[in-house]
């Protein structure tokens, strides 16, 4: 009946309203089977009396008027209403109370039988477009805003999720009596969905209340608010394919236009970081004035170099970005990089010119990096772009997509040393490439295992989180996003939009897509680091090494906290421990050695921890002053698969011992919260993998 929809939207917008009234929005619910309390509406008293007498007693009386969107608030809502005088009554209340105002009626509907209040909405996302809200009714909704978020459209294991996120989730389940048909509330969920996406005119939504029952629900109240058709999301005609950029990667020639032999100038910054890194291609300097740069035959233009080249760094002021931009498409050029600043970032006129850029490189069909960007590092081809001088890189399996440029070379100084990049790619203002378009060729990537993404904003909405669905159940994503504030004015005629904050939908959008949300930098990096070196636990059971009492109780707190739990070793692999124990060591899990925790008995012991079924990763709390000692034996261990992160207390005093451990592959982080909480986020991501795989596969 989606017919009967078209009709009912094409009349209010004729008349120039968005807001479509309850018998209306019931009337196309009903269509596309959504059960409800019903849409009748009386003109009259006598018409009143009659729907009544045909649905019988209890009914619900309930002005209708273009005018009011919360009909109860006024007095336009009478419950319970059990004979045809009570019918009349209700009725004339309702038309006094609401005099002068434009009514379309009253409508006359049964009363829903008592059930749990549920509420299901659909607003706008500026970044996301539609989203569906699920949460419970009254004072759930009202006072602790428990509420979850999807991106529409919704699958079927995201109702789950949006269900079991909630924290009334468990009065759905069955609590005191009461209990919710969850797979009828999950049909009402995918379906309304699914008008959404049939009807882009349809802006927001609010079912409030539903009712659900032990078998079956029915919705109580619904308003749908019109707005402009939404435009397609933005996949454009450039959605490349996963390999599209592959050559802005791995380029064989690179010219960088603003090449300078003048130290300290950023043409000269850029050039070196090539040159001294030995990029494994040919690179042309573009500079009129110079004959050649670090012994490389330096051209006036880029069109008198005599190849084509890959790549062509810009790094001249913005005003000439246009005209260079142009040169390069017209000789072949296949990626250009501006890593100028001065665009749109400083205003209208930066935006102009960006405007012109992005014309010229869409007529040749030629894709465009930046501007305001620091361009890309790999290690992988030892190509470094960087605008600041960057010490020598290791080549790692950690790609990371940055929005700030100068995030890039600052921080890498310091943390080259325990963690390995192979891609660093900063994005700038994406002008044309964006944060997903380097996300899918980055995880094409065989050297990258994981992907790290500090984001301020997404441009490419639904394609972003279809992409990042896909990625992550082969290589897990960490999120930094920032400018956690909310998105401002807010249209409230809907109770959803009111309750959507901006970086709320950012992190269900994240949890929509498998991706793990970093709480700030330091998380980021500790995930990186752990995620990159170490297998993932694929079950909860970890085995705790202690040298400190202490430190292994907060441990043992903090996995049981996370959602882990200490692992209960098989009786003969306790046997074989005890023999290893002295006497003075009492528990098996966490095993505390105290001072005589040494490098031989840490390995010994988690080498009776690997046997066990029981142990899905190993927490080992070293001693920072005998740290070194660690390192060769650790490497020694055939840890069949399970991961293993060190806690090292005070580990800023034993640095250099700490790069040791880190080039041999075991994370050391400072306190025992950070390793459960690591190895935490690290199973929860197996399990879903495993659950989404399975759920895939037939
Ligand atoms: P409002 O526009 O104020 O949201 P509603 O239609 O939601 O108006 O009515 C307010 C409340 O009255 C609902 O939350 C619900 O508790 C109750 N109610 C409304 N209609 C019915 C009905 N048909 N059956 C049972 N309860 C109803
Ligand atoms: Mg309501």
């Amino acid at each position: 009946m989606a017919e009967q929809a078209r009709v009912i939207m094409g009349q209010a917008q004729a008349e120039g309203r968005a807001y479509l009234m309850e018998h209306e929005s019931k009337a196309i619910l009903e269509g596309f089977g959504i059960s409800t309390t019903g849409s009748r509406v009386a003109r009259s008293e006598e018409e009143a009396v009659d729907i009544f007498q045909s649905i019988g007693a209890p009914v619900a009386l309930k002005v209708l008027s273009p005018d009011v969107v919360h009909k109860s608030d006024a007095g336009g809502v009478k419950l319970d209403v059990k004979s045809a005088a009570e019918v009349r009554a209700a009725f004339r209340e309702i038309s006094s109370a609401f005099q002068g105002k434009k009514l379309a009626g009253i409508s006359v509907q049964r009363m829903a039988k008592p059930g749990i209040e549920a509420i299901v909405g659909v607003t706008q996302d500026a970044t996301f477009g539609p989203m569906l809200m699920f949460g419970l009714g009254g004072v759930f909704v009202e006072v602790l805003k428990d509420v979850s978020f999807r991106s529409i459209p919704i699958t079927e294991s995201d109702a789950d999720e949006m269900i079991e996120e909630i924290k009334g989730s468990v009065l759905l389940r069955g609590f005191r009596g009461h209990s919710a048909d969850i797979q009828a509330l999950k049909r009402l969920m995918l379906l309304i969905s699914d008008i959404v996406v049939k009807n882009p005119q349809i802006s927001e939504m609010d079912l409030n209340p539903v009712f659900l029952y032990p078998d079956g629900y029915t919705v109580v109240d619904a308003r749908i608010i019109l707005g402009e058709p939404r435009p397609a999301q933005p996949s454009a005609k450039h959605a490349p394919e996963a390999s599209d950029l592959h050559d802005l990667f791995y380029p064989k020639s690179v010219a960088v236009i603003g090449a300078s032999a003048t130290p300290g100038k950023l043409g000269w910054n850029v050039f070196t970081n090539l040159v001294t890194h030995e990029f494994k291609g040919r690179l042309y300097p573009i500079n009129p004035k110079a004959d050649q740069i670090y012994g490389i035959r330096a051209y006036p233009r880029i069109s008198d170099v005599p190849e084509p080249v890959d790549v062509a760094i810009i790094l001249v002021s913005a005003g000439m970005t246009p005209e260079v931009v142009e040169e390069c498409c017209e000789c072949g050029v296949r990626y250009i990089v501006v890593e100028s600043a001065g665009f749109a970032e400083l205003g209208l006129a930066g935006k102009e010119i960006e405007l012109q850029m992005k014309e010229i490189a869409d007529k040749y069909g030629v894709r465009l990096l930046g501007p305001n960007c620091s361009g890309i590092i790999n290690t992988h081809c030892s190509m470094v772009q960087s605008i600041g001088l960057v010490d020598a890189l290791s080549k790692g399996n950690i790609g990371l997509i940055s929005q700030a440029g100068v995030c890039a070379a600052g921080m890498l100084w310091g943390l080259r040393h325990i963690m390995d990049f192979g891609i660093i790619a900063t994005i700038g203002n994406k002008l044309d490439i964006n944060e997903t378009d380097i996300l899918e060729t980055v995880s094409t990537d065989e050297n990258i295992d994981v992907i790290c993404m500090y984001l301020e904003s997404v441009k490419a909405g639904r394609r972003f989180i279809d992409s990042a669905s896909r990625i992550t159940l082969q290589k897990p994503i960490v999120v930094l996003k920032s400018g956690r504030t909310e998105a401002g004015k807010k249209a409230v005629a809907s109770h959803t939009a009111s309750l959507a904050g901006n970086d709320q939908i950012f992190s269900e959008v994240f949890r929509q897509s498998g991706i793990i949300r970093a709480r700030d930098y330091e998380h980021m990096f500790n995930l990186a680091r752990a995620i990159s070196k170490q297998p993932l636990p694929d079950r909860e059971g970890v085995f705790i090494i202690t040298y400190a009492g202490s430190l292994g109780v907060i441990a043992a707190d903090a996995i049981t906290d996370n959602g882990l739990q200490l692992a209960d070793l098989e009786p003969e692999l306790k046997d074989r421990l005890k023999e290893l124990l002295p006497d003075y060591v009492g528990g098996m899990n966490p095993v505390d050695y105290t001072f005589s925790q040494n490098a031989e008995v840490v390995k010994k012991t988690i080498e009776i921890g690997v046997e066990s079924e029981e142990v899905g990763s190993f927490i080992v709390v070293l001693q920072a002053e005998i740290l070194e000692s660690y390192v060769e034996s650790l490497k020694g261990i055939d840890f069949k698969g399970k991961p293993i992160i060190a806690c090292v207390a005070g580990k800023e005093f034993a640095m250099p011992e700490v790069i040791k451990m880190e080039k041999a592959g075991i994370p050391v982080f400072s306190t025992p919260e950070e390793v459960a909480d690591a190895l935490a986020i690290m199973h929860r991501h197996e399990r879903r993998v495993k659950r989404m795989r399975a759920a895939k596969s037939p």
